[in-house]
């Protein structure tokens, strides 16, 4: 069974090719960082046109990769949202597109059900689960006792963890995305700053990362005022430390509680060295089994969309070709 799957929900172009739900052919992946960094973001409409002007060629060099024709697909696997709305429409109308053009199944696939899915590309799924999403927009505890059964039982109640990231690194005038220099910076400093761990209520899988990123924008503010110097490397590691700290905690209580066999770590923050080495040690000495993909399966790419798509198609999810981008999407 070969899945050909698109994704475009924010600033990469992607299109992948798998066999069987796990063995990819080819993964392609344009970005567009280049053309946002200086504007410190993704600008939606730059991203757009981005897309307009990548997705065929994209999708050439993803068939030419995998070496098949369009009669060997066996379902074509889009991302239907969440993300920019005009980004999303761009790979959905290709998606539609191909379906039409080649009489082949169109299946829609939430971004973040991707993001959870890039593991199984690593290693098979053993219910019940845990999955860690930590990216951009998003950051949850999401628990799944069968394939594309999803229960969020914890998310973040203002910024996500990518966002703080790259809102602190914007404070340190680090490029965009902030979250890598952040990470490799914390390497080479101390956390030595006394920042808030924002645990919330007691046995809340909660997160709250609005307030760690003001006290670090306080310090700084307070230190140029007084004419004092602050070490980035410091405040990165120490930033660092309070993020790792809650997330591994949290993801470890619910992991716990819920008493299940396996976490999955996904979405662009996976990507993290600090955060992997911490999950690596907290469940090493359990009998949960951890999977960390590699990271270009952690940052945006269709191959997710693909391993997530090929579920949904054997579990007969279709979309007609009314399909349209939701921004606001929700995991269900
Ligand atoms: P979402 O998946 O929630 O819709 P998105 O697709 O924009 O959002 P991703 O591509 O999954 O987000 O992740 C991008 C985020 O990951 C950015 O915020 C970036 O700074 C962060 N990131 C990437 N590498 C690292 C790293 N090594 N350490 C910390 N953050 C990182
Ligand atoms: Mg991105
Ligand atoms: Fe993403």
């Amino acid at each position: 069974q070969i899945i050909l799957a698109i994704e475009s929900s924010c600033d990469e172009t992607a299109v992948a090719i798998i066999k069987n739900g796990r063995e990819i052919l080819a993964n392609v992946v344009a970005s567009q960082i280049e053309s946002h960094k200086r504007f410190g973001g993704v600008v939606p409409e730059i991203a757009s046109r981005h897309h307009v002007e990548q997705i065929t060629i994209v999708l050439e060099e993803a068939m030419n990769q995998a070496a098949i024709t369009y009669d060997d697909i066996a379902a074509i696997a889009v991302t239907e949202g969440p993300g920019l709305v005009g980004a999303l429409l761009i790979g959905v109308n290709a998606a539609k597109a191909l379906a039409f053009a080649h009489n082949i199944p169109l299946v829609p696939v939430h971004h973040i059900a991707g993001h959870i899915y890039a593991n199984r590309l690593v290693k098979e799924m053993t219910f019940p689960l845990l999955a860690l999403v930590v990216s951009g927009g998003h950051t949850e505890l999401v628990y799944m006792k069968g394939h594309g059964s999803y229960e969020v039982i914890g998310e973040t109640r203002d910024d996500a963890a990518g966002e703080a990231y790259d809102k602190v690194a914007r404070q340190l005038n680090l490029p965009y995305p902030g979250g890598p220099h952040i990470d490799r910076l914390a390497h080479e400093g101390n956390p030595t700053i006394d920042l808030p761990r924002a645990w919330l209520e007691k046995d809340s899988f909660d997160f709250s990362f609005s307030g760690l990123k003001s006290a670090v924008i306080n310090i700084l503010h307070n230190a140029s005022q007084r004419g004092e110097e602050i070490r980035p490397e410091d405040l990165a590691a120490s930033f660092q430390a309070s993020v790792i700290e809650v997330v591994v905690t949290k993801t470890k209580y619910a992991a716990e509680k819920y008493n299940v066999k396996q976490v999955l770590l996904a979405g662009g923050v996976a990507a993290n060295k600090g955060l992997r080495a911490a999950l690596e040690k907290e469940f090493e000495k359990t009998d949960i089994d951890l999977v960390i993909p590699p990271l270009y399966l952690c940052t945006d790419n269709a191959a997710m969309i693909a391993a997530a798509g090929s579920i949904e198609f054997e579990k007969g999810k279709r979309a007609g070709l009314d399909l349209n981008g939701i921004p606001g999407l929700e995991l269900q």
